[in-house]
């Protein structure tokens, strides 16, 4: 390396266009909307230290508390003995281990779908999947979308270059108007949405799109990334129940399970034909053997954990029940993702800032995560929380919500 190359790596180097960056962050920050990344150290189930202060960390998606579980990271070590840390180059150019086959088998028949298939993550691969998925057969492709799906799902749409048809929130008669009227009768129609919302936590009626998909020819994209290990038989995800008629589930081992990673599982042609044509797949490194173990022991766990679904539910609805009291809306929620509707972003921002003082960690989400008028606080709950972290909140939220209720 030259003597500029090193001063370049050590002192650092402003790039040609920083004062571009620099005025795009001063608008964001003027708008309040400038973020920050902050460091952050684990510290024991359901907490973490932000700042030198321990916080009950209401933030994670950690919803069973997998991420710390002996069992999970036992099995990342072992199987990076056994395999090494990294997986050398994507699957088409070196082969699959063992460990990616085993751990794809074990996931589709959880799913109870034909096959499966890992990616790198689930942004990675909504942003992937959906423009191969789209570019296979003739005529038009209509992908009809409900309002509040994910951004990865939007990415894969416009990495499509298709123009979406929304439908609003979990409403199917809505879609059905749309499937009846729009495109002619060759065109392919697809239905993209969550089974789980992620920052509504309400769930999408699975049974009522599936006869709608049948009923329309319409192929069924379900995203389960905060369902699976949590709801539906075994905590797989809401698609057991609609067995067999989900053409495309996704869904996340970073939240519930603990880790990282993403699978699809679906047909075996399908998955074969994602092999064959999905650049998301094709042209990016295997996920490495630690991160495969770590899914296998999560896999073993899931099956066990019908208590902590339990308890992780009757969390939930206590939270709920607390926050009705206090006169704060938590949207359509039934699920261990609890919003409490503040309204204006500014609201969300100082109530965030209040928990923290307190001595809770939940992030306020504001537009454009969410739709202008609705900013919140977005609880995750955990199996990892005690019953007392909860007592903890629930006192927390007496003492500061009722300043930020919508009307108040
Ligand atoms: N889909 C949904 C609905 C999500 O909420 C998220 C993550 N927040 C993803 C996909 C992306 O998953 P990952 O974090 O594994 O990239």
């Amino acid at each position: 390396m030259t003597a500029m190359g090193s001063v370049a790596y050590t002192a650092g180097r402003m790039s040609k266009f920083d004062a571009i960056f620099a005025d795009a962050l001063d608008t964001a920050a003027r708008r309040g909307m400038r973020r920050r990344l902050r460091p952050l150290v684990p510290a024991g189930p359901g907490r973490v230290r932000l700042d030198g202060r321990e916080l009950i960390n209401f933030a994670s998606n950690d919803y069973l508390g997998l991420s710390r579980h002996p069992a999970l990271i036992a099995r990342a070590g072992e199987w990076t003995e056994r395999f090494g840390a990294g997986a050398g180059a994507s699957r088409l150019v070196t082969g699959t281990l063992e460990a990616h086959a085993a751990v794809e088998a074990r996931v589709a028949a959880a799913k109870g779908q034909e096959a499966a298939l890992i990616f790198a993550s689930g942004w990675q691969l909504n942003a992937g999947v959906i423009p191969a998925l789209l570019a296979a057969g003739e005529g038009e492709a209509l992908v009809f979308t409900d309002k509040l799906v994910h951004a990865s799902l939007h990415h894969g749409c416009a990495a499509a270059g298709v123009r979406q048809v929304r439908f609003r929130h979990n409403d199917l008669d809505h879609l059905e108007s749309l499937l009846e009227t729009r495109g002619d009768e060759k065109a392919r129609r697809f239905i993209l949405t969550e089974s789980v919302f992620s920052m509504d936590g309400d769930r999408a009626d699975v049974e009522g799109l599936a006869a709608l998909a049948d009923r329309y020819g319409a192929f069924l994209y379900l995203d389960e990334a905060h369902a699976t290990g949590v709801l539906g038989p075994g905590g797989m995800g809401l698609s057991g129940l609609a067995p067999g008629q989900v053409d495309l589930v996704m869904g996340t081992f970073s939240k519930a399970l603990g880790g990282f990673g993403a699978y699809v599982a679906g047909s075996r042609a399908l998955c074969d034909y994602l092999v064959n044509t999905c650049s998301a797949f094709i042209y990016t490194t295997a996920p490495p053997p630690a991160v495969l173990g770590a899914i296998d022991a999560a896999l073993d766990l899931v099956p066990t954990m019908d208590a902590e679904r339990a308890a992780l539910a009757a969390a939930s609805d206590r939270l709920r029940s607390i926050l009705a009291e206090l006169e704060l809306s938590t949207a359509a929620s039934t699920t261990q993702i609890v919003p409490a509707i503040v309204g204006h972003a500014d609201a969300a921002t100082a109530l965030s800032a209040e928990l923290e003082a307190a001595g809770f960690l939940a992030p306020a989400i504001r537009p454009p995560t969410v739709p202008t008028g609705t900013s919140r606080i977005r609880f995750a709950l955990s199996a990892a929380h005690t019953p007392d972290d909860l007592d903890r909140l629930v006192e927390g939220l007496a003492a500061l919500a009722p300043q930020r209720r919508p009307d108040a």
